[in-house]
């Protein structure tokens, strides 16, 4: 997959967490409504949405990395966090 602009990486690196449903609530809302205005960031959540699908077969559990706290912080460069 190729990534011409490296100024939507912060909401593609997001993009399989929110396919997931696994955002708090205003990150998915920052998700939501950049999707709703990007059309490479729509393409890719449905190509996650499919992947979801299948992942449907796996349990909660078997998703959870170790350290996830950890990702979960380094989730939003600090310029682009939906809590200003
Ligand atoms: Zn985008």
């Amino acid at each position: 997959m190729s990534h011409p602009d490296s100024s939507d990486d912060p909401f593609r690196l997001a993009l399989g967490v929110f396919a997931l449903n696994a955002l708090p609530d205003d990150e998915r809302r920052v998700m939501e409504a950049h999707i709703a205005r990007c059309q490479q960031c729509r393409t890719e959540y449905d190509g996650f949405r499919d992947v979801v699908a299948g992942l449907a077969l796996l349990s909660e559990k078997d998703l959870s990395p170790p350290g996830g706290e950890e990702r979960r912080s380094a989730r939003w460069p600090a310029a682009t966090r939906p809590d200003s």
